[in-house]
C-alpha cells in the first residue's frame, strides 16, 4: 500500500502538498513514537514522485508508484540506521546499536550530484530517524541542507528532536506532528478490527500506530505477562524471564516503565496512565512498594534503555531486574 495516512494527519498533508513550490526543502517531521511519522513521509514522498496523482495522493498505479512499491525507485532514497559492525551471530537475529554513518551520506551526496531521471522531476530524501546520525553523517548532511540541489525534497523523520544538532535544526522546516485524539485513536483502531481496541490505546501512551502496526498481539502477551507483575514480592522470576522476553529488550524495559510509573501514581492518587483497568492490583502494589527502592529502580530501567540493544545475556539481565522488582515490595 502506497498511501498510508493516519486520519489525523489529513489536513497537515494537504497542507504540505498544497504548497508546491513554496514548499521548504527540507521537512523535519518530529513527534514522539507511535503517532505514524514515517508512513505520512512515505505517503508524501509517493505523492510527490506519482506521474498521475489524484487529490493530491500518488495513484499506486502508474510507473513511478511500480518502482517505489518495489523499492526501486531512481528519484528516490531511504536512508536508514545500518550495523555499526556487521558482527553476525548464528541463532535469532540479535539487534545491535545502529547508527546512520557518513558512508550513507556521502553516497547520498554522489547520487545527488547526478541529475534526476525524469527531465524537471523531483527528487525525494527520506531519512529515519534522523536522531540515528552520529556526528559526522550529521556534518555532512549539513552541507547538503545548506546547499540543496535542485528539485530535491527532504523528508526527515525524528522522535528526539532535542537530540538533533542546532545547526540541523536551522537548516529545516520544523514540523511537529500531529497525535490523535482519543476518539480518532479509538476510531481507528476499531476500524482495523484490532482486538480490545481500548487498551491498546491506553496501553501504547495514545500513539497507537507502532503496536498496531506488527501484528503481534499485545493484549494476550500483557495477559500472560500480568500475573507475574501483579504478584509484586512472589513475582516467580524464573517463570516471567521467558514471558517478558517475547518482544525483545527493548519492549521488556518499557512493559516495566510502564508498569511502575502507574504504581508511582497510583500511590500518589493520581490517575493510572497506562494501565487504567488495574486500579485494584496497583493500589495494593502501591501500599506495599518501597518507595526509594522504586524511584532506583526506574533510574536503572532508564539506564538499561541506552543499551537494550545489545544482545549480551538478555536473560540473565532481565532476571536481574526482577530481582530488584521483587525487592521492591519486599
Ligand atoms: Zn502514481
Amino acid at each position: 500500500m502506497i498511501n498510508k495516512l493516519y486520519p489525523w494527519q489529513n489536513s497537515l498533508f494537504s497542507h504540505w502538498m498544497q504548497a508546491g513550490e513554496t514548499r521548504h526543502h527540507a521537512l523535519l517531521l518530529h513527534g514522539k513514537t507511535g503517532i505514524g511519522k514515517l508512513h505520512f513521509a512515505q505517503t508524501m514522498a509517493a505523492a510527490l514522485l506519482c506521474l498521475r496523482p489524484q487529490q493530491g495522493f500518488a495513484c499506486g498505479e502508474c510507473e513511478s508508484c511500480h518502482w517505489l512499491s518495489e523499492g526501486a525507485h531512481p528519484d528516490f532514497r531511504e536512508i536508514t540506521p545500518e550495523d555499526d559492525d556487521a558482527a553476525d551471530s548464528g541463532k535469532k537475529k540479535t539487534r545491535k546499536r545502529q547508527q546512520i554513518l557518513i558512508d550513507q551520506i556521502r553516497a547520498l551526496h554522489d547520487y545527488l550530484s547526478l541529475t534526476s531521471h525524469r527531465v524537471d522531476g523531483i527528487r525525494v530524501v527520506l531519512i529515519h530517524p534522523l536522531e540515528a546520525m552520529n556526528v559526522a553523517a550529521s556534518n555532512a548532511l549539513l552541507k547538503l541542507l545548506e546547499e540543496p540541489p535542485q528539485r530535491t525534497q527532504f523528508l526527515l523523520v525524528s522522535h528526539q528532536r532535542q537530540a538533533l544538532l542546532p545547526t540541523i535544526l536551522s537548516r529545516c522546516m520544523q514540523v511537529e506532528m500531529p497525535v490523535p485524539s482519543r476518539e480518532q485513536g479509538l476510531q481507528w483502531l476499531q476500524a482495523q478490527s484490532v482486538p480490545n481496541p481500548e487498551w491498546i490505546w491506553h496501553y501504547s501512551g495514545g500513539a497507537p500506530t507502532t503496536i498496531q502496526q506488527d501484528e503481534f498481539d499485545w493484549h494476550a502477551w500483557y495477559q500472560q505477562l500480568r500475573p507475574h507483575l501483579v504478584g509484586g514480592a512472589t513475582i516467580d522470576i524464573a517463570a516471567a524471564v521467558p514471558v517478558l522476553i517475547k518482544q525483545g529488550m527493548e519492549q521488556a524495559i518499557q512493559v516495566l516503565q510502564k508498569w511502575l510509573l502507574d504504581v508511582w501514581l497510583s500511590s500518589h492518587q493520581q490517575p493510572l496512565r497506562y494501565h487504567p483497568s488495574e486500579a485494584a492490583p496497583l493500589q495494593a502494589l502501591a501500599g506495599a512498594v518501597n518507595m526509594s527502592r522504586l524511584l532506583a529502580f526506574q533510574q536503572q530501567l532508564n539506564r538499561f534503555k541506552m543499551t537494550a540493544q545489545h544482545p549480551l545475556n538478555q536473560e540473565l539481565q532481565l532476571e536481574q531486574l526482577l530481582l530488584q522488582y521483587k525487592k521492591m515490595f519486599a
